[in-house]
């Protein structure tokens, strides 16, 4: 017959591989607990000789939590080899004596056959296998237990991944607004300001990974011999921002730093700065850049002089020393795939020969190609970058810190790794995945 086990996440895949095994001091979740888990029946331990397996008739009956995250197991048993499920046999409202259990005037039902006139029945009856009074006991609680080990064969995982990820979507929802979640925690899952789960796809998986079922998810990547890894430039390999904000503020402090001749529009957008800002107000950070005045003034420098500017960005130490030369040792060929800035029509030169000025003093070994986009007019290139994400019907790898780009080429049909600037670890760690 078939009758059921729930587990915890981490015990899963062994049970899977090495059966139910008899002897393990698991922790079990009782359902009539209403929650938490518990020590389970240790005292019964002693009558069984070892720790049983507890396997109950119905699904959900120990946990419906465990069902619905697929820690539920289903066992084909032979219910000749099983005995009494003793501490829920007791939980029914028996007492325990040294040989056996009494129920005072209530013993359940079933029982009432195998109890003497003051409603004791022995522990020797309930546990021998298959008899009367075992399945009597199965009758009363729903559940068994096997005195022996049950091999892997007869052990099927019931996981539903639709159910599971939206089981895990509400659990999550109804944690952090009973909770009230640190900001730590609410940065890790993505919820939205009022404490909800976003419910894409990468921050389920996250979730998955913290409660340890990362295992059912995890789709297995291969990246085809032939395929091409493409990485950007700037916030992977080249520290754009930490590059710009001293010339920025070096042009704020009334310098010339790039020497070079003031279009109209970049005296206009100069003006804008001068009018908005306080006078003694300095960029510090990604941020500010970002601020829209400083911004055009910081993109307008670029175009006046982007080659000396992409040139002398300072690089990122992981990515130019750690992550560039892995992606070299994969036999892939790597190229650079960079998006370019519109230089104003008197620039001396262009950020294409800044980033290969770059390149050449910064990238050992240099890049297969280097290929540069044009920037669309909204300032995005990952339209662009897409073009790249197949070739041949094989699917590229693209490595980008924007994530426009990435889920640009995805939606391509390429695979890609959103890096995180600085991280190169992580993004390591993602390529290990691909086999690389
Ligand atoms: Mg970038």
């Amino acid at each position: 017959m078939k009758m059921y086990h729930s587990t915890m996440p981490n015990a899963i895949d062994s049970i899977l591989r090495d059966g139910l095994k008899t002897g393990m001091l698991g922790i079990s979740k009782r359902a009539e607990t209403g929650g938490g888990y518990t020590m389970a029946g240790n005292w019964a331990d002693e009558h069984y000789g070892t720790r049983p397996v507890y396997l109950a008739v119905k699904q959900g009956l120990y946990s419906q939590a465990a069902r619905q995250l697929g820690l539920e197991l289903e066992v084909e048993i032979d219910p000749r080899t099983l005995v009494a499920d003793l501490p829920s046999l007791v939980d029914t409202g028996a007492y325990i004596e040294e040989d056996g259990m009494w129920w005072e005037d209530d013993a359940p039902p079933s029982m009432k056959r195998f109890i003497d006139a003051d409603g004791f029945v022995l522990f020797d009856e309930l546990l021998v296998p298959g008899s009367a009074a075992a399945y009597a006991a199965m009758r009363t609680t729903g559940t068994a237990a096997s005195p022996v080990d049950i091999p892997p064969e007869r052990i099927t995982r019931l996981a539903n991944e639709g159910a599971l990820r939206k089981y895990v979507r509400s659990t999550l929802a109804e944690v952090s607004n009973e909770y009230g979640w640190s900001a730590g925690s609410r940065k890790e899952f993505m919820l939205d300001d009022e404490g909800m789960v976003k419910s894409d796809k990468d921050n389920t998986e996250r979730f998955l990974k913290a409660l340890g079922l990362m295992e059912i998810k995890t789709p297995k990547l291969t990246l085809q011999p032939d395929a091409q890894i493409f990485c950007d430039m700037d916030g992977v390999i080249a520290n754009f921002v930490a590059g710009v904000i001293p010339v920025l503020n070096d042009i704020l402090d009334g310098n010339d730093p790039l020497h070079f001749e003031p279009t109209k529009s970049w005296r206009k957008r100069w003006r804008r700065v001068q009018r908005d800002m306080e006078p003694d107000w300095r960029a510090a950070t990604a941020n500010d850049i970002n601020i829209k005045q400083i911004r055009n003034l910081m993109f307008a420098t670029v175009g006046e002089a982007p080659g000396p500017i992409f040139a002398n960005l300072p690089p990122y130490n992981d990515g130019v020393s750690k992550l560039w030369p892995l992606l070299n040792s994969t036999g892939h060929t790597v190229n650079i795939l960079t998006a370019t800035v519109k230089a104003t029509p008197d620039a001396t030169s262009t950020s294409r020969d800044g980033k290969l000025e770059w390149i050449a003093a910064h990238l050992s070994p240099p890049p297969s190609e280097t290929i540069t986009v044009q920037a669309d007019r909204d300032g995005s290139s990952a339209e662009k970058k897409a073009h790249y994400a197949m070739r041949g019907g094989v699917p590229n790898l693209l490595i980008d810190d924007h994530a426009k780009n990435v889920a640009a080429w995805r939606a391509a049909g390429g695979y890609a790794i959103h890096h995180k600037p600085g991280k190169s670890k992580l993004t390591i760690k993602q390529l290990e995945r691909y086999g690389l």
